[in-house]
């Protein structure tokens, strides 16, 4: 046989592929667009969140650095009323330490740099000469000023704030100052310390120089690092919200806002890997909830795939056994609910009216057998080109009259011809719709059995046998025939060869005693 692929997958199984494609690729479009979206959320909250966190620290912080400096003012202005008076200058800066507790220090300088009072007493710097930057930068800038950070003689980072003393008659008389211990115990570290740290948000409060004023880190403080947020950034916006990957080796999201009276820069920081950390429960969770939808969607379309390849199903099961009687009827039966089902349906049924009308009218033609009526070898060669150009397979079936010469040597040669009608008769009655019966001359018959596989083709057979062995002719009584069966399939070449086999197969049945069917490639068995 020639190797005809025939395609293993069936409609049912396409479509049901179809709807999971469809399935997974919407579930994973709708898993990456909620990720998308989320992802962009909550990065954009982060830094909002940080941003207000940072401008709400550095509006504290601004706003302490005033109330300082008007602390300091007003002293100042008591103390310019009567410079020389020392417990007074004493008694100013006790009560602005312990009063306010703005400061950790707090001390009065006059115009040469000396001390003249200092709180608390037990720093003993009284009298000596104060030989700090900050010291020298009051002392030249005679103006209310926010010192830069710096390391104290007893080696603590301080922050120095100080405002000049004016006498009444406008002498600068020096200044008074107070400083804020940012690695000790202080209002600013207070201040800070007291915002609460979760999700991995770290908070830094850096000088105009990058160093390290505060971090929840003690160990930071002092040090100097890379700038936070790029000058052309503060710049453009003195509070705002940006991504920084160059800090501890992670992408941080940041939120950064100035105070403006100190220069100094406090800025918000969440790592970018802890913000996302949510995604991934979301996403399992969208998941979890798509289960029941995608089930139910699953088992709609395999429903569904059922119902639409069912007609075509039916149709192409028929298709291989067109020859079949009742065929058309059992295609008439089918439900083609739509267009093409509904189309193919018609074109099967119109294709079999047309091939039994051809086989029919094939019959009819002149080219039939006088004696009989069969048809003749002409007929049957029609009947042939037909099945090659439609390619089907059929069997052969070989027949011959056993021991005819004795019915002509008994009852004379019109007896003969009688039998020989009567046989064609019971030929034609054994036959289906679709067989075709020819006499091949003599006493010898053909039947050609379109689409009969070889079981089926047997039993004709040997129904025929049986038929012809069972009834009685007049005069004659019972007589007996033997029969060949051979098989041609599309793609076993020219037909000749097939009816050689049948022919042979004829010759065994005649020589194992006659009245019997053998099968061409197959023994012949003793009649039972
Ligand atoms: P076997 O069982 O081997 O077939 O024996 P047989 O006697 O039938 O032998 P065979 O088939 O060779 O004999 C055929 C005979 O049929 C020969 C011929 O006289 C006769 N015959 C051929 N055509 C006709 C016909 O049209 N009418 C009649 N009456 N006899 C015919
Ligand atoms: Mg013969
Ligand atoms: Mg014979």
């Amino acid at each position: 046989m020639i190797g005809r692929l025939r395609p293993r997958t069936d409609l049912r199984t396409l479509i049901t592929l179809l709807a999971v494609a469809s399935i997974v690729i919407t579930l994973a479009n709708a898993l990456y667009a909620t990720w998308r979206v989320q992802r962009a959320e909550l990065i954009e909250n982060t830094l909002e969140n940080n941003r207000v966190y940072a401008a709400k620290l550095a509006s504290t912080t601004e706003l302490f650095f005033q109330l300082a400096q008007s602390q300091l003012r007003f002293s100042a202005n008591t103390i310019g009323k009567d410079f020389d008076d020392d417990a007074l200058l004493q008694s100013e800066v006790d009560r602005l330490r312990e009063q306010t507790s703005s400061f950790n220090s707090v001390a009065v300088i006059d115009a040469n740099g000396f001390v003249r009072a200092i709180s608390p007493e037990s720093l003993t710097l009284k009298g000596m000469h104060l030989d700090s930057d900050s010291s020298h930068a009051a002392l030249t800038a005679r103006a209310p000023m926010i010192g830069k950070p710096s390391i104290s003689a007893a080696n603590n980072l301080i922050v120095f704030i100080s405002t000049p003393i004016w006498s009444r008659d406008g002498r600068y008389l020096g200044y008074v100052g107070g400083t804020l211990y940012l690695k000790k115990k202080s209002i600013l570290n207070s201040l800070l310390g007291e915002q609460y740290y979760r999700d991995d948000t770290s908070l830094y409060v850096v000088d105009s120089d990058n160093q390290v004023l505060y971090h929840q880190n003690g160990k930071r403080v002092g040090q100097t690092i890379a700038p936070l947020v790029d000058d052309k950034t503060l710049d453009a916006n003195k509070n705002g919200a940006l991504e920084i990957d160059h800090l501890d080796n992670a992408s941080m999201l940041a939120g950064y806002a100035t105070v403006p009276t100190a220069g100094w820069l406090v800025v918000a920081l969440k790592p970018t890997l802890t913000t996302l950390q949510p995604l991934t429960g979301l996403l399992f969770n969208v998941l979890r909830h798509s289960v029941p939808f995608v089930l139910l969607t699953l088992l709609a379309s395999m429903v569904l795939a059922r119902l639409i390849a069912s007609p075509l199903w039916q149709l192409a099961r028929r298709a291989g056994q067109m020859e079949e009687p009742g065929v058309s009827e059992e295609i008439g039966a089918i439900r083609s609910w739509y267009f093409e089902a509904a189309q193919i349906k018609r074109a099967m049924r119109t294709g079999i009216l047309s091939m039994q009308d051809k086989i029919g009218r094939l019959r009819s033609e002149v080219q039939s057998d006088p004696l009989t009526g069969l048809l003749n070898r002409r007929g049957l060669s029609s009947v042939l080109d037909y099945l090659l150009a439609t390619q089907q397979p059929f069997a052969i079936l070989a027949m011959d009259i056993d021991h005819f010469k004795r019915i002509n040597d008994n009852w004379g040669h019109d007896v003969g011809d009688r039998v020989i009608q009567q046989v064609a008769i019971e030929l034609n009655n054994a036959s289906r719709q679709t067989d075709v019966v020819c006499r091949n001359g003599g006493e010898e018959f053909l039947m050609i059995l379109p689409g009969a596989q070889p079981e089926i083709a047997r039993t004709i057979a040997e129904r025929v046998r049986q038929s012809i062995f069972q009834s009685s002719i007049e005069q004659v009584g019972q007589i007996s025939i033997s029969i060949g069966v051979s098989f041609w399939q599309p793609g076993d070449g020219p037909f000749g060869p097939f009816f050689k086999q049948a022919d042979d197969a004829l010759y065994q049945a005649k020589h194992a005693g006659r009245n019997r069917v053998v099968i061409a490639g197959t023994v012949a068995e003793p009649l039972l």
